[in-house]
């Protein structure tokens, strides 16, 4: 059986489900096996596979103590009806290159792919105790996350869910998309700050311990959280890659064995890990492409082996990767130290205690051996949106345009097909999509997205179209020190 320990130590060894429910170890590291890529996909059997056997295929490998029946069922449950394309992640052919849009799922956005599978995950593992125990997730979100959380949690046996937005902060949409989410068991609140008041507010939450021993037993629930720190949120991530594979075998834009290079727009890394952990898996990578925004700590870190977090923050308009700690590189660092714990731990603390670290030569070149890395800045992506639409008539959103101007600077090797991973739709940004084609963007962010869509011929998601007249359910807004009572009550109803 695989056995996951953290990135800092190895004194833990917790089967795949014992290392989902608990999230991060208790050094503040991120779960890891050492036994990834011991186990081999079987790529010469990928063409003609749809998404679900992938995803077992995959799955299966990573999460070896759920037995078939619960992987199936968590699968089938996540990849189905609620996605409006059939093969889950779509390839779409633009121009020379390829496109995998992964924003076919019920929020329209690529963190669907994990986050309608972790609570299913969640549900299969077990309490420590035997008193009906629950979950309550808590997150804080600055936009995207909490909704895709919301949807995948609602109405998830054992689990609420408590999402708080900074008040103001987050376009009408994504507000919209909170407030009118359906289930019984979410609660949505926002807050009197900005994200990172409502951010370092729940992780005060999460190290209160006499408040966690109040919910237990009172209400006999548990705190957790759904940040991609979570191995349960990693891993559903890496079936796409393989599933992109399997769509180029079967147009035969590729032979078995034949390498594929992935563009992938990444803030905290959890994007293109999941990149990495394919290639471990037998998936014929060339390079795996890091596209950052002007935030572009990981592009300095690549180029240099200094990770310096010390530096302006930048609200642009590919909100979902400004990030200036990226969690998920801790894993990397780990695999690509030769599964080293005490430089994780050495370099981490280095960052705790000075905001940055350098990693020794050696590391970096073979780091950079697997990884090539660009950024955009915002006039760069209104740029390439405008560039995209006019020559292949796709229209690209925000982050997706930060990978597709990386691709354009990059030399091209005509034998070596490349995607680009596509993360968003264009309608959740409708706003800055118009502006950059040229169309009016004065109206309402609905305004907007009918104009994109008469001047595109692309459809609007009905779920974006709906919130119009959707029924607003959560109007509460608390400040910063009521979250913790939010919580209380939030729990109490579960
Ligand atoms: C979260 C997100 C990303 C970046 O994902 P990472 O997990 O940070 O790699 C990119 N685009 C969109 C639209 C996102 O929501």
């Amino acid at each position: 059986m695989n056995t996951f320990h953290s990135t800092r130590s190895v004194t833990d060894s917790l089967t795949a489900k014992q290392a989902i429910r608990k999230g991060i170890a208790d050094d503040g590291g991120l779960f890891v096996t050492d036994a990834l890529g011991q186990a081999k996909v079987d790529v010469a059997s990928l063409a003609g596979k749809s998404y679900q056997q992938i995803a077992y295929e995959v799955l299966s490998l990573l999460l070896d103590d759920f037995d078939e029946q619960e992987l199936r069922a968590c699968i089938d449950g996540a990849y189905g009806k609620q996605w409006s394309d059939e093969r889950i992640t779509p390839l779409k052919q633009v121009g020379d290159d390829y496109i995998l849009e992964l924003f076919n799922g019920p929020t329209c956005a690529f963190k669907d792919v994990a986050l309608q599978i972790l609570p299913r995950f969640m549900a299969c593992t077990s309490p420590t105790t035997g008193d009906g125990e629950k979950i309550m997730i808590v997150t804080a979100t600055s936009g995207d996350t909490g909704k895709a959380a919301l949807a995948g949690f609602a109405d998830v046996p054992g689990t609420g869910i408590t999402v708080f937005y900074p008040q103001g902060k987050v376009s009408r949409v994504q507000e919209l998309q909170m407030t009118t989410q359906q289930g019984a068991n979410v609660h949505v609140s926002a807050v009197e700050g900005n994200f990172d008041d409502a951010q370092s507010q729940v992780k005060r939450i999460f190290g209160d311990t006499q408040f966690a021993e109040q919910l237990k037993s009172d209400e006999h629930v548990v705190l957790s959280s759904a940040n991609s720190i979570n191995v349960g949120r990693l891993v559903p991530q890496v079936v796409y890659y393989f599933a992109a594979y399997a769509q180029l075998l079967e147009s035969q834009a590729i032979n078995v064995g034949d390498e594929v290079e992935f563009i992938v727009p990444t803030g905290n890394f959890g994007n293109i890990l999941a990149g990495y952990y394919a290639k471990r898996m037998g998936l014929p990578v060339r390079d795996l492409v890091v596209a950052s925004d002007k935030n572009n700590v990981l592009f300095d870190f690549l180029v240099s082996g200094t990770y310096n977090k010390q530096r302006p923050f930048f609200e642009t308009i590919s909100p979902s990767m400004d990030i200036l700690v990226s969690s998920n590189l801790e894993r990397m660092l780990y695999y690509l130290a030769e599964n080293d714990p005490n430089l994780v731990a050495d370099v981490m603390n280095d960052l705790n205690e000075w905001g940055a670290y350098q990693v020794p030569e050696q590391l970096l070149a073979r780091i950079r051996h697997v990884f090539n890395t660009g950024w955009a800045d915002e006039d760069q992506v209104r740029e390439m949106i405008g560039q995209c639409w006019n020559d292949h008539h796709y229209v690209i959103d925000p982050h997706t345009a930060c990978g597709y101007y990386v691709m354009q600077q990059m030399p091209r090797d005509t034998q070596v097909p490349r995607v680009l991973l596509a993360t968003a739709s264009p309608y959740k940004f409708p706003r800055v999509v118009n502006e950059s084609l040229g169309l009016d963007a004065t109206g309402t962010d609905f305004e907007c997205m009918d104009e994109l869509s008469r001047a595109t011929g692309t459809t609007i998601p009905a779920m974006l179209r709906n919130l119009e007249t959707a029924d607003v359910r959560f109007r509460d807004v608390v400040p910063v020190d009521g979250m913790q009572r939010f919580v209380a009550e939030s729990a109490a109803e579960l």
